[in-house]
């Protein structure tokens, strides 16, 4: 790498750059935020207009982080460029784009103490005591997947046992099911259970033999005494998260991500992330209902802040729960529930209501939809509001996971974006055919139908539910496979997107569905250089390649903001 400083470049100018350049150099990444950039020598790949492979060797990127030329070989490359970054050769794709993630969730799940992996009890007084150790700004040790059928304890843990390791802060730990919790004698005393409690309707205080003390485990409905005890996260709390999230998608290859679900106070910590500085990745931001939209946007969506680092698009409304719990709203029984349709979580007027009052002011309207009743009823709403509320609305779908075929071209007609996490199809499908049976999963999951019907797909992982890997996703859409391959020749395979579509919908289809095209998506002139130096070709890698790929670089409006080699810059 070598850079070279413009001889004409203003005074004030030179000695910011100077001091960019030293701090970078301090961190062993020399790449300044704001001149223009050279990116040479890479076998680069964007979507153009259509849909398809574009192919370049160099990006020209000027002092505002936008592409300012695309090179392809053999074109003359400017001089006297800032900077320089010889890509050596390496593969350089568009940033990921993650149309439905959750993103202090990811945060958050990432900041809790995990005991999934314990085999004993000891193993896991261990791992907590270090966790507690670690963390000592944290007031409550808050922790999941514990299973004492896998230690072997032949009972349950006890009060004692976590007062061995934690005894100066409340504790509390979920069980691996989440139908249990184990608290720690501080945790006991905020709860108020003691031996006179009753146990709860709907659930079970556990008591040391012998007695009517509080063992420490709370079963089912009792968990809530505990759980309800611990204080919501503090803002500062919510920066940490949203910082952590930020590393592991920035690590990742997303560059930008659609919040399904921001609450005001995830709003505040994203505007304050964007005042210092220290948000470097995009968020098109979903508020958590009409409420919280009217608190953060007001008379409408917002206006991209911080060089279209951040925008209120619309909000996130919910008509019916998962398959996998039976909360999704189907049309006919489940196979394995007879007599059970799920159930939508409000009735058609609601349902219209909520969205005339976002689509009035102008916000984008994002539901959740799984069982084919309720894609139905989403799709019916929209048809009929678009006589109402014209012009470019980009009706959005989230999951829309089984639908009616005979419904599938309301898609195309609308103009409805269909936003799917192609790893879901994995994680369900032997439970989806359950639920469903045999007859019933011509319209699930269906990528390519509902693309063939002209709608945008926009593909995203819906983490921290899955994993925040873009590739994991983009592989599994282009073939129908889990990471092991299963099943052979992919499920349903009909539903598979290709490369091409994969990719796009990953980029440019999350841009689109959340109003950013033009802006970031595809590198071209224009739009904000965000792009991934990779060590593999997307195109023409094997899908377990591309699952095993490995993201060297990530940059966002010109700026590198992670690179394997030399840790990740920010905050
Ligand atoms: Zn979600």
């Amino acid at each position: 790498m070598k850079q070279a400083l413009i001889a004409s470049i203003a005074a004030d100018r030179l000695t910011w750059l100077a001091s960019v350049c030293a701090a970078a150099l301090a961190l062993g990444i020399a790449a300044p935020a704001a001149a223009d950039t050279l990116v040479d020598n890479v076998q680069g790949v964007t979507i153009d207009e259509e849909g398809k492979i574009d192919r370049f060797t160099g990006l020209w990127i000027d002092d505002d982080g936008k592409v300012k030329l695309v090179l392809k070989r053999g074109d003359r490359r400017p001089s006297g460029v800032d900077y320089l970054l010889d890509g050596k050769g390496q593969y350089l794709v568009p940033g990921m784009i993650d149309a439905h993630a959750h993103v202090l969730g990811i945060g958050f799940a990432a900041l809790t103490l995990d005991l999934s992996g314990t085999a004993s009890l000891a193993e896991a007084q261990a791992k907590i005591a270090a966790y507690a150790a670690e963390n000592p700004g944290r007031r409550w040790i808050v922790g999941t997947g514990w299973n004492q059928e896998k230690w072997g304890l032949g009972r349950f843990p006890t009060a004692a046992e976590l007062d061995a390791v934690v005894s100066d802060r409340p504790v509390w730990l979920e069980r691996v099911d989440g139908h249990a919790g184990w608290a720690n004698s501080a945790a006991i005393a905020l709860s108020g259970a003691n031996a006179a409690s009753k146990d709860p309707v709907g659930g079970r205080i556990e008591r040391t033999s012998g007695s009517r003390e509080p063992s420490g485990i709370f079963v089912d409905e009792a968990m809530g005494l505990v759980a309800s005890k611990i204080p919501r996260p503090r803002p500062e709390d919510r920066d940490l998260a949203l910082q952590e999230a930020q590393n592991i998608m920035l690590r990742s290859g997303v560059t930008a991500v659609a919040d399904m679900g921001t609450t005001i106070e995830d709003w505040q910590s994203f505007r304050r992330a964007g005042d210092k500085g220290s948000l470097k990745m995009r968020i098109m931001s979903y508020a958590a209902g009409v409420e919280a939209m009217e608190l953060i946007g007001g008379p409408g969506p917002s206006p991209w802040l911080y060089d279209d680092k951040l925008r209120l698009n619309g909000v996130k409304l919910y008509l019916d729960g998962a398959l996998g719990s039976r909360g999704a709203w189907l049309k006919q029984p489940y196979a394995d529930d007879a007599g059970n349709v799920g159930l939508p979580s409000m009735n058609s007027s609601q349902l219209r209501n909520l969205m005339s009052r976002a689509a009035l002011d102008k916000f984008q309207v994002a539901i959740h939809a799984i069982g084919d009743a309720a894609n139905s009823e989403v799709l019916g709403a929209i048809e009929d509001m678009s006589g109402t509320y014209q012009g470019d609305r980009r009706w959005r779908i989230e999951h829309a996971q089984v639908v009616d075929p005979a419904e599938l071209a309301l898609f195309g007609r609308h103009g409805i974006i269909a936003s799917m996490q192609p790893v879901h199809q994995t994680s369900d499908r032997t439970m989806a055919e359950a639920r469903l049976g045999q007859g019933r999963l011509a319209g699930a999951y269906a990528w390519n139908s509902i693309a063939d019907t002209g709608a945008r797909l926009a593909f995203g992982s819906d983490a921290p539910v899955e994993s925040v890997d873009p590739f994991a996703g983009l592989a599994t859409a282009f073939t129908r496979t889990d990471a092991a391959g299963q099943p052979f020749g992919g499920w349903q395979p009909q539903e598979r997107v290709n490369r091409e579509q994969a990719l796009a919908a990953f980029t440019y289809g999350g841009a689109y569905a959340g109003f950013a095209e033009g802006r970031f998506g595809r590198l071209v002139e224009g739009e904000r250089a965000d792009f991934l130096l990779v060590d593999r070709d997307l195109l023409l890698s094997s899908p377990e390649e591309i699952r095993s790929l490995k993201v060297l670089q990530t940059w966002v409006g010109g700026e590198r903001v992670y690179d394997s080699a030399g840790g990740e810059r920010g905050n």
